[in-house]
């Protein structure tokens, strides 16, 4: 018998969409969730569309959704509740902890905390512990509002400076609420699950040092982080997955094949490429140059120093100064350190007179150049203050615009596929409409520009996406965007239409009527610069590149002293076949110096011993196929050499 005071929440959606739950009035939304259908394992509900906080009263017929544990809602939900969890957990076992703040983030949760002692590795695991104690206790969390003398007189009582700083920044006349589960509360504005026992699998991940609201001159707290899943599988899932982003991480790999390294002595984020990294780096260099010019580029050399004056032409003085180093004042001169070539690429095209002819001119250059990023973003090679792009700008007409555009995108393509990069999308990113003054305010020109671009992917049959709001101030431009080993989405390669510098550096070409005319500047970077590109390739193939981009490609070993001066001999027959080989000489063991081969992820490795150099032949063990066995040296060297020219490796 339904009252008339009670009110109807038909549920939209979840395993019985559509049905009624009949609910006293003023229900509150942890009652409602209290009430749920056996097997329905939301961990809040969506009311008229907006997730709803456990403790808030639903005062009327509403149409109500179940959030479930594995949507994004609910799992931040989740996450956000397990931090107050792992409060909880803390005051249980140190009592007088004082807790800053405890908010979930992407991929989990972390709480700062200011505690006595440091915690070491072990009480991490104690913690956890109860805090599955707290979970399995399945406690209601409820809201409650508080005046603002009861909770500083409780945290007063308990001691917690933190949490009082957080109060008192807090306007007066704003409503306080907490979150209290069992004997355990915390200041919050919410959302949470409606009980403990909704968290899900949780586990603590690791602490490390975090300032007390990100401000060096205030206490250096103890950040702790964790995370939850809706099961224990999607959990384990994840934490197998962190370890395997551990591994991969372009940091340690560098370090461990001594490809780069940083020094204090030489300054933050600026990386010195090892022998190995170098030998990458020059690897990639070539390909390139080579590459753009059988394609009709033309390479040019440019200072990494600039004239202030030069980026107040360009713009970039006026856009771009807080990426820039300060200036450097001498001899009348104004000088910077370049953040992009492009100025300078300008002054090529302008270094002579440019028929209709002429064009399109297409000038290249691996153009080193220095951004100032904040110390806190520098990130390995991915983040640096000084990096080297592959970078070239094509002036063309109007009407050749298309066709330059068509030719980029299949370099682009034609150098993926050498580099064994096979999953990338193509993004059109095309200015706000909404938003028209962030862009050079020329509607025409947007609308001919982003059309044009369009119909180039379509005639080349692409799959593309489009991106509004993602164009550059100057003009439209196609990203080639990939999804990196660690699942971060970069964009890679760029192709970008530039009507705006022409104009502001004065570019013209006489045309066919004799008329002076403008071309259109074409930005392009297909292998970004050489540090994200080499960041890339060792997480895409965690350390193990396609054999042509490996700094070394066989390592030559002699099964004993005996057979060190054969092995050198081969070295010397692999590197006149330009297949860069080194010998290991060491006094180690056959086995040991198999597996550090393998560990540096060398491609091939080639054992020497007796019946090896009675028969000119080599003992071949191929990376990711093991041991391939005894074969005539020439005919292992030639195969190899193949393999590098044609950039495909094979299976033997
Ligand atoms: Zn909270
Ligand atoms: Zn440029």
């Amino acid at each position: 018998m339904t009252n008339s005071t009670d009110i109807r929440l038909i549920v939209t959606s979840g395993l019985d969409a559509h049905t009624e739950l009949v609910v006293p009035q003023g229900e509150t939304v942890g009652g409602v969730l209290g009430r749920l259908p056996h097997g329905v394992q939301a961990v809040a509900l969506r009311v008229d569309g907006v997730v709803r906080e456990v403790g808030c009263t639903i005062d009327g017929n509403a149409d109500i959704a179940y959030v479930m544990p594995d949507e994004p809602d609910g799992l931040a939900l989740m996450r956000h509740s397990a931090a107050h969890v792992l409060a909880q957990a803390l005051v249980r076992i140190y009592g007088d902890v004082q807790l800053g703040i405890g908010p979930a983030i992407e991929e989990g949760f972390y709480y700062d905390v200011l505690l006595a002692e440091p915690l070491s590795s072990d009480a991490l695991a104690s913690i956890e512990e109860e805090m599955q104690r707290i979970i399995a206790e399945d406690v209601p969390i409820r809201r409650r509002v508080v005046s603002r003398e009861e909770i500083v007189a409780h945290y007063e009582a308990r001691g917690d400076a933190l949490k009082l700083e957080l109060i008192a920044g807090i306007p007066e006349g704003v409503e306080l609420t907490v979150y209290e589960q069992g004997e355990f509360f915390d200041l919050c504005r919410g959302q949470h699950v409606a009980c403990t026992g909704r968290i899900g699998a949780i586990k603590l991940l690791h602490t490390a040092g975090a300032y007390w609201r990100g401000d060096s001159k205030r206490p250096m707290l103890q950040r702790i982080y964790g995370t939850a899943f809706a099961t224990p599988q999607a959990l384990a899932d994840h934490v197998a997955w962190l370890e395997e982003a551990k591994q991969r991480d372009h940091r340690k790999l560098g370090r461990e094949l001594k490809w780069f390294t940083f020094a204090g002595e030489v300054g933050q984020g600026l990386p010195i490429w090892l022998p190995r990294g170098a030998t990458v780096r020059r690897t990639m260099e070539r390909y390139i140059v080579d590459k753009e010019q059988s394609l009709g580029y033309e390479h040019v050399y440019t200072p990494v120093l600039g004239s202030v004056a030069l980026y107040q032409q360009s713009g970039h003085w006026d856009h771009y100064a807080d990426n820039m180093f300060p200036k450097m004042d001498m001899d009348n001169e104004s000088l910077v350190l370049r953040p992009m070539n492009c100025p300078h690429h300008m002054m090529v095209y302008k270094s002579d007179l440019r028929s209709y002819r002429d064009l399109p001119v297409r000038i290249a250059e691996l153009g080193t150049m220095h951004r100032y990023e904040y110390s806190g973003a520098l990130t390995g090679l991915h983040r640096v203050r000084a990096m080297t792009l592959n970078d070239a700008h094509i002036f063309c007409r109007p009407d050749q615009i298309k066709d330059e555009c068509a030719r980029v995108i299949s370099l682009i393509q034609e150098v993926y596929a050498d580099f064994g990069i096979d999953a990338y999308r193509f993004r059109l990113s095309y200015r706000d409409p909404a938003n028209t003054e962030k862009y050079y305010p020329d509607d025409a020109m947007w609308d001919t520009s982003q059309a044009m671009l369009r119909e180039v992917v379509e005639q080349l049959g692409l799959e593309y996406e489009e991106a509004i709001g993602e164009a550059a101030f100057y003009g439209p431009k196609l990203d080639v965007q990939i999804m990196t080993a660690l699942r971060k989405e970069e964009t890679l390669s760029t192709v970008q239409l530039d009507f705006l510098l022409p104009q502001k550096f004065d570019l013209t070409y006489v045309d066919a009527d004799g008329v002076k005319r403008r071309p259109v500047v074409i930005h392009r970077g297909v292998i970004s610069t050489m540090e994200r590109m080499t960041a890339f390739l060792l997480e895409h193939f965690a350390g193990a590149l396609p054999t042509w981009l490996s700094p070394v490609h066989v390592r030559v070993i002699p099964v004993s002293d005996a057979f060190i001066d054969d092995a050198q001999r081969v070295v010397d027959v692999c590197t006149a076949q330009h297949v860069r080989a080194e010998a290991d000489v060491r006094n180690e063991k056959l086995g040991y110096k198999i597996r550090h081969a393998q560990q540096e992820r060398i491609p091939y490795q080639f054992v020497i011993g007796a019946r090896e150099r009675d028969n000119a032949a080599v003992s071949v063990r191929k990376r990711g196929q093991g041991e391939i066995g005894s074969m005539p040296m020439a005919d292992a060297i030639a195969r190899i050499a193949d393999e590098i020219a044609r950039k495909r490796d094979g299976s033997w």
